[in-house]
């Protein structure tokens, strides 16, 4: 018998000011796909931006539906653009605001499990980590260094 252990590295930024000028310019993205979003139900705008290798900035937002599970979050809404619009380039970081009026204090929230299950898919395929940054209606934002940060034990069929 062996204890299995992990243990996970998040970094908290005050605010934005510390970050990278590229880091704060995709948060600046997420934060525009906040506008894009359709969550007319939880008032919660969700917006996501993804920088793939090459400098590409894609944005996802939340698009709910009447018919609830219907819907799809902004991760996932960009991580599909990008396997469709830029199949084969590598995604390095993914910022992830949220907007809500209702929830003015809305603090940076995780990825959903469906969505890291995806991410992590993804992360794995590309053999490099997507480091990710989040962000609630204001400071402070937090850092990740990968997925694999939130979802250390991601489901695979590729044996990695
Ligand atoms: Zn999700």
């Amino acid at each position: 018998m062996k204890e299995i252990n992990r243990y996970i590295r998040l970094i908290e930024h005050d605010n934005d000011s510390q970050l990278a000028p590229e880091v704060r310019a995709l948060l600046a993205s997420a934060i525009d796909a906040t506008q894009l979003s359709y969550a007319p139900y939880s008032d919660f705008h969700v917006g996501a931006a993804i920088r793939l290798e090459d400098g590409t900035v894609l944005l996802g937002c939340n698009q709910e539906n009447a018919a609830f599970p219907s819907g799809l979050c902004a991760e996932r809404v960009a991580f599909f653009a990008a396997g469709v619009q830029h199949k084969g380039k590598r995604i390095d970081a993914l910022a992830i605001t949220i907007r809500s009026a209702s929830k003015a204090d809305a603090q940076p929230a995780a990825p959903c499990g469906g969505c890291l299950q995806v991410m992590s898919d993804v992360e794995k395929r590309q053999g490099s980590p997507i480091r990710i940054y989040l962000q609630g209606n204001s400071a402070p934002v937090i850092e990740a260094e990968s997925v694999s940060s939130f979802l250390p034990f991601g489901f695979s069929l590729v044996g990695k």
